[in-house]
């Protein structure tokens, strides 16, 4: 049986779930293999596809794939693999984060002890403004409840 997205929290504008504990996202049998999950409904996102998957030791994704539109970032939360991109092996660890561009053919394979790693998707080019340009102080409206 497959483990369940919790919903924390939810009004009009946010929704908060719980993915984890890390450890139990083998538990997931949501996405394209065992271990997998994809957060975009379960957050009503708009803008990103985030997932969490976690690989047995020497495991791999089944496939190798390129996006039509998206990138990725992958970002590695626990234990250590490898990543091939287009040519390129290179090894990867708790703390790697790796962007790839649409038309990159890549895997992520886990190394020894497994591995669990987060991937964001997002439209490539998409990002107009970011950090403090986007952002807009609140201070006259809220205050800690
Ligand atoms: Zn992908």
């Amino acid at each position: 049986m497959s483990k369940k997205l919790q919903t924390i929290a939810q009004s009009k504008n946010f929704k908060a779930i719980n993915a984890g504990p890390w450890t139990e996202i083998a538990q997931y049998v949501t996405g394209p293999f065992q271990g997998k999950v994809f957060l975009k409904e379960a957050l009503a996102a708009t803008g990103t596809e985030i997932s969490f998957a976690s690989m047995p030791e020497g495991a791999s994704v089944p496939f190798f794939h390129t996006h039509k539109e998206n990138e990725e970032v992958y970002i590695v939360l626990q234990g250590r693999g490898q990543m091939q991109i287009d040519e390129e092996v290179f090894d990867i660890q708790e703390g790697s984060v790796v962007r790839v561009s649409p038309k990159g053919v890549r895997n992520i394979k886990a190394g020894k002890g497994g591995m669990v790693f987060m991937c964001i998707q997002v439209k490539s080019g998409s990002l107009r403004e970011w950090t403090g340009d986007d952002g807009l102080p609140a201070e006259a409206q809220a205050a800690w409840k």
